[in-house]
């Protein structure tokens, strides 16, 4: 990673970059970095709590503010080819003193051939003052990449003398991609002290370190999945679809390297109630990947230009901890309004644009999983061939469907009994969705406790139906209108007509991984002490 940050870095000052912002959090890599640009330049340090500072041992030299500091630099440029280095400034940048030194150092620096000094912001905090925004470069430490990570990986076992294969080495190289290296190390550090060595497992522990980014961000929602495709009754074309893929995330790094086209995702549009969100779930439980949803409600800003900030940082946050499950649930609802004219409507538009854009040239392990009702409200843009994998329509639950559903629910609640007449109730139940079957479930067990009854009966399930009406009866018009809307498009049925059972594929799974729940095996709790290994 340094390698590829330090060549970045020395190429924006060749280039003569005047004020170049460094986001970052973590001084000593920015310092490693550029000791390693120094190149025969003098380096002065400005820090925010310590004045004047040795920029080589770090010890203080002088208490000063910032505006002093700039001024007593400002013409060493003509004598030097300087680095300024200023750290955690960012809440000065608002001073107009300081913002008018830092423009004239930085139009020295461009249109003085005599003169050569470059500004370093180094802050976690991005805050540029606009009368400077043509003059500061934002530079974002690149993420290592996976050969990157692979050193970092090889060079910790070395150092401990851990013996790690090939296939553990190469699949959680992939899996830390998106965490910086401090991360890495952390998560690394950790994995070892629990279990003395590496191996699958510790994808868990990687996974908790993305939670935790996607928490503090607040622009994507962590979603815990519990529900696995078993859950789901019916909808077996787009089972089977899934289970196709599942091979291909479980083993990523093999599938890549053998010219396997990562899947982009896939549209499920269709009836409420009928198993999309469960879907979007179970797709999740399947990969072994977290899910996370986007809400572009949430990303909406009150300024200029912040919801688009925010869509760009929720899109790159969504590659930095993929692979993942990016779901829009209800994405008719979420661009609504795109094309339309007016305020609102051209923010839509905007994000739209750049959620498509973002779209058509991913080239990462982020899968999509969209979710509608009603498609006639989506740009037609959006569901062009080539942008999913695959759409799937979602209907009614045919007569076996709703078999499977109402046997899923009562399994669930270990009511599950051979004496029940499941087929009676299936007949009563033409143009029930999942989610009324499900309610009729519930609603005759509960019935069935407050009754002190100790076994459940068919006629209390009967009962409970004559109580709740399918939803095909209470919204009418509106299923009329979603049926209207996809009538003329390709959409795959995600039912297959024929019950035909999804084919599970067999197990592929490299040697010594572990399925989904065994995966919890490592403990988190009670683990931190990252220090030892970073400081080594
Ligand atoms: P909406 O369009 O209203 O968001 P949806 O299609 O996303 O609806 P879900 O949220 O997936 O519907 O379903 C609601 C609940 O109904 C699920 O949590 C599940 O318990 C039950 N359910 C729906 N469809 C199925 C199914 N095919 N198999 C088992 N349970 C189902």
């Amino acid at each position: 990673m340094k390698n590829s940050a330090r060549d970045l870095l020395a190429s924006y000052i060749d280039a003569l970059y005047p004020i170049i912002y460094i986001n970052h959090f973590d001084f000593k890599v920015i310092d490693d970095i550029v000791s390693d640009i120094v190149d025969g330049r003098k380096v002065v340090e400005y820090n925010n709590g310590l004045g004047i500072v040795d920029f080589k041992t770090k010890s203080m030299m002088k208490e000063c503010d910032l505006f002093n500091f700039l001024k007593l630099v400002k013409d060493d440029g003509y004598e030097h080819s300087l680095l300024i280095v200023l750290k955690d400034v960012h809440n000065q940048l608002d001073s107009p003193e300081i913002v008018s030194m830092l423009k004239y150092i930085a139009e020295r620096n461009l249109y003085n051939e005599s003169y050569n000094a470059s500004i370093f912001i180094v802050s976690s905090k991005l805050s540029i003052p606009e009368e400077l925004e043509d003059l500061i470069t934002v530079f974002d430490m690149p993420l290592p990449t996976v050969i990157e990570i692979k050193s970092i990986m090889t060079e910790f076992t070395k150092d401990l003398d851990i013996d790690v294969s090939e296939d553990v080495l190469s699949e959680i190289s992939l899996s830390f991609k998106g965490l910086n290296e401090f991360q890495i190390k952390q998560i690394l550090n950790l994995a070892y002290q629990d279990g003395g060595c590496l191996d699958f497992d510790d994808k868990q522990l990687i996974l908790s370190q993305k939670e935790q980014l996607i928490k503090k961000a607040g622009l994507l929602e962590m979603i815990p999945v519990h529900e696995t495709i078993e859950d789901i009754g019916g909808l077996e074309n787009l089972k089977e679809w899934l289970y196709k893929k599942e091979c291909i995330f479980n083993q990523l790094d093999k599938a890549i390297k053998f010219g396997v086209d990562i899947p982009k995702g896939i549209m499920i549009v269709g009836m409420p109630g009928c198993g999309k969100s469960l879907a979007a779930k179970a797709t999740a439980k399947l990969f072994e990947i977290p899910l996370v949803r986007l809400d572009v409600g949430r990303l909406l800003g009150k300024y200029i230009g912040e919801s688009e900030e925010n869509m760009r940082k929720a899109l790159k946050l969504s590659e930095a901890i993929s692979p993942c499950v990016l779901w829009i649930d209800e994405i008719e609802k979420a661009f609504s309004g795109v094309g339309g004219s007016g305020g609102g409507s051209d923010v839509t538009t905007r994000l739209f644009g750049q959620f498509l854009t973002w779209m058509q040239e991913k080239e990462n392990t982020v899968f999509i999983v969209a979710t509608a009702n009603d498609i006639s409200k989506i740009p037609p843009e959006f569901l062009r061939k080539g942008r999913f994998d695959e759409l799937f329509y979602v209907d009614f639950p045919n007569d076996e469907e709703r078999r499977k559903i109402i046997e899923i629910h009562l399994k669930k609640r270990n009511k599950w009994n051979k004496e029940l007449d499941i087929i009676s109730l299936v007949k009563l139940t033409g143009g029930y969705n999942g989610a009324d079957l499900e309610a009729i479930v519930k609603d005759a067990i509960e019935n069935c406790f407050i009754e002190g009854k100790e076994h459940l009966t068919t006629e209390d399930l009967k009962t409970a139906q004559r109580n709740i009406k399918s939803i095909s009866s209470t919204l009418e018009k509106r299923i009329k209108e979603i049926k209207e809307a996809v009538k003329d498009m390709d959409l795959k049925p995600a039912s297959n007509p024929e019950n035909k059972m999804a084919a599970k594929p067999t197990s592929k799974r490299p040697v010594g991984q572990a399925g989904g729940a065994a995966i919890m095996g490592k403990s988190i709790a009670g683990m931190v002490n990252p220090a030892f290994w970073l400081k080594g």
